[in-house]
């Protein structure tokens, strides 16, 4: 039977597609090629029986400030995001850190003589968030709600994070910055990948870095209840390979990468477009270990056990030559590592006194390395005895990650580099979720505002196919 759209892939993106278009009244499929839905927000047994473990993301700051998910009422369909005392800790030798603290103010007392800077760089963008996030997170091209604010944090995210943390004197001030600044998967000394640094710190004092109780797929599935009220279904099991497959529609939208809607599509897109799909480029891969525990991590330092998630990697300089390294195509031996104890803030992960750690690297595009032994090596430089709680581990590198979701192509998990212009032009710069197809668009992470679970690709997608043939 015909719909008026359907949605291929059901990942955060593909699914705030969906709902964004039943809630306007649209009828809508979802066909999903895993055996579950969610696309980079399942959770799943991974160690031990009861152990639910975020195979993917975990840590949710982009939902929480995202205006799509500001605009459902998901805690009415199940959800419920859990906050940890702190949102981020970065260890550094001698049982020093750095802390983000919900709170502003603590964090910049913590920070002493750099608590002015950090006020400065981060501080003024988190006061304005709720205003400004709606910019930062909308269309690739808008007339801006908060100009001034936009100018502020465009000031503050042009430089490169090195050039930024230079604002600051201490080791804990500097790496503090330069853990949430990494998340961009680029060289520190690229221009703009301050951004990441800024932004992130911001959310973590205006939103917070919340996880999901009982796993990230709670999100999903909350999602997905709320979608099906509105009428929405979604078929699990359906890899899309050709447009043959698929049942008529006034519209399609694709949670997929340029590079599979070229392959899907490729009959019903002129030359030149398809041409700026071949050229859109995969970024660096995800190495990541899922652990079950005896007991939480035995951090040196006490605020690290408080924290949501710690970022591992020593000194900016330390951090700096491994993100540079991963970029090279090298696999550094004291590598950036991002580690997530959702544990502490929800009991529920574990049906015993056990914990789960979600741990995981940047390695180059497509490595097959096993960077189980450089993991556990700089985790254990933080806390000593960490190897003694291991009851068990699940490993998944590059081609795991490419197997299990056909948009992570060379184990990529942010739907394509942001290096260079990829930045804004995801994949092109001008009306990037449409395609030149009037009945096709691109609704994943590929396009603005990129990686993350916040529902903003498929929400511009949505709303550009209302404005036009769903109009
Ligand atoms: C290890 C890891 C850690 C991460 N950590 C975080 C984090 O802590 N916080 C955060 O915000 N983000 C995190 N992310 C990123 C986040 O998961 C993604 O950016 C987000 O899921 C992108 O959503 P999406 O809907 O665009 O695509 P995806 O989540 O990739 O979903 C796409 C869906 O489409 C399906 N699909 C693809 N092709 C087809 C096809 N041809 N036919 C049918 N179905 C198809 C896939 O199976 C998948 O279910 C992480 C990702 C990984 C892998």
């Amino acid at each position: 039977m015909g719909v008026d759209a359907v949605v291929v892939g059901s990942g955060p993106n593909g699914l705030a597609a969906a709902i964004t278009l039943a809630r306007a009244g649209r009828s809508v499929r979802v066909l999903e090629a895993a055996d579950v839905a969610g696309g980079g927000a399942r959770t799943a047994e991974l160690t031990r029986p009861g152990y639910l473990h975020d195979v993917c993301s975990a840590i949710h700051p982009l939902a929480a400030a995202s205006p799509f998910f500001r605009e459902l009422d998901l805690a009415a369909r199940g959800l419920a995001l859990v906050h940890p005392q702190a949102p981020v800790a970065h260890p550094l030798d001698g049982g020093r850190a750095g802390v983000l603290e919900r709170s502003l103010r603590a964090t910049c007392e913590r920070l002493g003589r750099d608590g002015r800077a950090w006020r400065w760089l981060v501080g003024r963008p988190a006061g304005r968030f709720d205003r400004v996030v709606p910019d930062v997170l909308g269309p690739a091209l808008h007339r801006p709600r908060d100009p001034l604010g936009l100018a502020g944090l465009g000031l503050r995210s042009a430089p490169s994070a090195l050039l930024a943390a230079r604002l600051f004197r201490s080791d804990e001030a500097k790496a503090l910055f330069a853990g949430s600044a990494a998340h961009a998967f680029l060289p520190l000394n690229r221009p703009a990948t301050a951004t990441f640094g800024v932004l992130l710190s911001a959310a973590g004092h205006a939103a917070g870095w919340p996880v999901v109780r009982g796993g990230s797929g709670e999100l999903i599935a909350a999602m997905e209840r709320l979608l099906e009220s509105l009428g929405g279904t979604i078929e699990c099991g359906h890899q899309v390979t050709s447009m043959s497959e698929l049942p008529p529609a006034r519209a399609i939208l694709f949670d997929t990468n340029p590079g599979q809607l070229n392959a899907i599509a490729r009959d019903e897109l002129p030359a030149g477009y398809r041409r700026a799909l071949a050229r859109y480029r995969h970024g660096p891969g995800a190495f990541k270990l899922d652990y079950a525990l005896s007991e939480p991590i035995p951090w040196t330092n006490p605020d690290c056990r408080r924290a949501g998630t710690v970022h591992v990697g020593g000194t900016i300089g330390e951090i700096a030559a491994a993100e540079a390294g991963v970029w090279r195509g090298q696999h550094p031996a004291t590598p950036f590592v991002l580690v997530g104890q959702q544990s502490l803030a929800d009991p529920t992960r574990t049906p015993d006194d056990g914990h789960t750690l979600w741990a995981y690297t940047h390695v180059p595009h497509g490595s097959q390395r096993d960077m189980s032994e450089a993991i556990e090596r700089q985790i254990e430089r933080f806390a000593p005895g960490f190897r003694d709680t291991i009851v068990e581990r699940h490993v998944a590198g590059p081609s795991w990650y490419a197997a299990y979701n056909p948009n992570a192509v060379g184990g990529d998990i942010t739907g394509g580099s942001h290096g260079g212009l990829q930045l804004v032009r995801r994949p092109t710069l001008l009306h990037p979720h449409r395609t030149p197809n009037p009945r096709l668009f691109l609704c994943s992470a590929s396009t603005p505002p990129g990686g993350g679970v916040h529902g903003m690709c498929g929400y511009h997608a949505a709303h550009a196919a209302l404005a036009g043939v769903l109009g």
